[in-house]
């Protein structure tokens, strides 16, 4: 069954209850309804809770170009959140360090060591890979787990794959 779009919301009060949360996203912002709104957990950010919540695709698509989100008194930032799975072991997606059957590989030059102290020049090891697989070419030279990074994009597109939408 496909998945919920999600938002995290940066910032929120730290004295905010979850219900409270919820209550106060619900109440204070046009178009959002408490149908299939599900505030999931937090986790403590600089400024206060990041909260990830859970919508309904039509409250998704309504919210999604706002800059903000109306929290008590606050104006609060926030985006899709998407759970990208890299693991720091050998770097590739889709599995966590705990779960790696591959052997360690650096996050820098991609090859058979750990990452510390490697002075070698950047190869990203799934862009390069996947060049040599399907002839493409993508740019090497960046980190494995550098955000722009060309295989990391397949992977959220991937993640969004799964979620429905609502249209
Ligand atoms: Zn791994
Ligand atoms: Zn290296
Ligand atoms: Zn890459």
């Amino acid at each position: 069954m496909p998945r919920k779009p999600r938002i995290v919301i940066y910032g929120v009060d730290n004295d905010l209850t979850k219900y409270e949360v919820q209550e106060n996203l619900v109440s204070q912002n046009n178009d959002m309804t408490s149908e299939g709104f599900e505030v999931l957990s937090s986790f403590q950010g600089k400024q206060g809770k990041n909260w990830i919540i859970q919508l309904n695709p039509d409250a998704y698509q309504r919210i999604k170009n706002r800059d903000r989100l109306n929290v008590g008194w606050t104006r609060l930032k926030f985006r899709e959140y998407l759970r990208v799975m890299q693991c720091y072991k050998c770097y590739r997606y889709g599995h966590i360090r705990e779960r790696c059957r591959n052997d360690e590989s650096c996050v820098r030059c991609g090859e058979g060591h750990r990452s510390t102290n490697c002075e070698k020049s950047m190869k990203c090891k799934n862009c390069s890979f996947h060049n040599s697989i399907f002839a493409t070419k993508f740019k090497t030279d960046h980190l494995a787990n550098d955000i722009n990074c060309k295989i990391r994009s397949k992977e959220i597109e991937f993640l969004q794959s799964q979620i429905d939408y609502g249209q």
